[in-house]
């Protein structure tokens, strides 16, 4: 109840959700059935989380925030949301994000713009904006987004909350509404390293339903955050910690790069040793990741065709039935997104394109497997400044796709990382958060959330 009210009073303003469940206090009352009859529910029972609306909840709203989905009620709940609710987890709404995923700052929602709850003025960083803002504003207590090239680690960066996004294949991606498939991860928001360690233990592990996803075993997250001795002086003693050479350099704001340096000499003085690694196909990631991920959409979103989903404009003939549907359906950056795929594809181009972009790729991978063969794990700023003015950057998408620069690579090579609150800039009426993000070894999300735990 208090936290209906919370979203009931702190809702105008920031407009997280898009949906807010009917059914909160009736779902609360059968966790509560389930307890008295003995059921061993697990950490999750009775939590409040948010959902991105771009993953499928059973008979509820999922638009992706895109018109063409406006009244798209799924008949079934995306892998992870049965899971949570398996383990008495309540969804307690939909939450607002940029159309189809495609956006930094949540501005490109068909339906409305959520607010930064540090500065109303400001946006929440995407495009899982709401999820983030909504962990920020305590409306829920944690929630779930989609990655594919920072969607959970930049918001989070931008609200001062913890986001995590797991190694490519750990969380079955069965009802997340593809943007593209080869980047996509579910991944959690919460106010604590160890709230969004027990989330991602609740969604992690193979799904049938999911080729991509991985039969690697899913260790107890949860026994890091209880083994840890507080008392003792060093407890990251001998961790080896690479600072990313290339992410400190021109184009990141100076406050960014101090609360960056603070936190390393903070890992530090618990023990770690702190060493520069260099990643030379850094800036390479950038146009790859844009070439990669409109090639996929443009594919993916070939499904919205006002037939099989969502809605419909009515033509006289089929391909105006298409035309309409997908021209009065989408956005204009998603548009612009499956022009510029679908480009990038097209025979004659793709030599120059596509396959070069698949070509960084391996470069970038190649970086990210050396520099973690001799640290355990790598450190960057998560966003080259805190969160931006709204409207700011909406007119010039170079600018807006530049700030992806810390963490589209991270998704290029499939790895986990976790992104943490280190200080705070000037701004807003009581300063920015700023957010450091730690990137681990495919599958050792283990030792993230351990050394992020310790951090916090
Ligand atoms: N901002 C990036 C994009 O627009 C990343 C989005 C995401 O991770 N979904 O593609």
């Amino acid at each position: 109840k208090s936290y209906l009210s919370r979203i009931r009073l702190t809702e105008p303003q920031l407009k997280c959700f898009l949906h807010v469940s009917e059914n909160v206090l009736k779902d609360a009352e059968e966790i509560d059935q389930r307890i008295a009859k003995g059921e061993e529910l697990g950490p999750l029972a009775g939590v409040l989380i948010g959902v991105k609306d771009n993953i499928c909840t059973e008979g509820m709203p999922s638009t992706a925030a895109s018109r063409i989905l406006e009244h798209y009620r799924p008949p079934f709940d995306a892998t992870a949301i049965k899971k949570i609710k398996e383990l008495g987890g309540i969804v307690v709404g939909k939450t607002n994000m940029d159309e189809f995923g495609m956006g930094s700052t949540t501005e490109a929602s068909a339906f409305q713009v959520t607010a930064n709850p540090w500065d109303l003025t400001r946006v929440p960083g995407g495009s899982s904006g709401g999820s983030a803002a909504a962990v920020a504003a305590r409306q829920c207590m944690v929630s779930l987004g989609s990655d594919t090239g920072g969607s959970v680690r930049q918001p989070a960066s931008f609200c001062g909350v913890v986001g995590l996004k797991p190694t490519y294949g750990r969380v079955s991606r069965f009802g997340l509404m593809a943007y593209a498939s080869s980047l996509d991860v579910i991944g959690c928001f919460g106010s604590t390293v160890a709230d969004a360690g027990m989330l991602l233990h609740a969604i992690s592990g193979y799904d049938r339903f999911d080729s991509t996803s991985s039969k690697q075993d899913v260790p107890e997250f949860q026994s890091q955050f209880l083994s840890v001795d507080h008392f003792e002086s060093k407890p990251l003693k001998g961790v080896k910690v690479g600072i990313i050479r290339e992410t400190l350099e021109d184009g990141v704001d100076s406050g960014v790069k101090s609360a960056t340096q603070e936190a390393a000499s903070h890992l530090e003085a618990l023990g770690c040793i702190l060493t520069e690694v260099s990643l030379p196909s850094f800036s390479l990631g950038l146009p790859a990741y844009y070439v990669i991920a409109s090639s996929e959409s443009s594919s993916n979103l070939s499904r919205y065709d006002g037939v099989r989903y969502g809605n419909q404009v009515m033509a006289e003939e089929l391909n105006r039935l298409y035309e309409r549907s997908r021209g009065e359906g989408f956005g204009g950056e998603v548009k612009m997104r499956i022009l510029m795929g679908t480009y990038a594809l097209s025979a004659g181009y793709y030599d120059a394109y596509y396959k070069r972009a698949q070509q960084v790729r391996t470069l970038i991978q190649k970086d990210f497997k050396a520099a973690l063969e001799q640290n355990d794990i790598l450190i960057s700023p998560a966003a080259p400044s805190a969160a931006y003015k709204i409207g700011e950057k909406k007119n010039d998408p170079l600018a807006m796709y530049a700030g992806d620069i810390m963490t589209v690579n991270v998704n290029l090579a499939g790895l986990p990382a976790v992104v943490l609150p280190c200080g705070l800039v000037e701004g807003g009426p009581s300063g920015l958060p700023v957010g450091l993000q730690m990137i681990g070894a495919a599958f050792d999300e283990e030792k993230l959330l351990r050394v992020g735990h310790i951090f916090e």
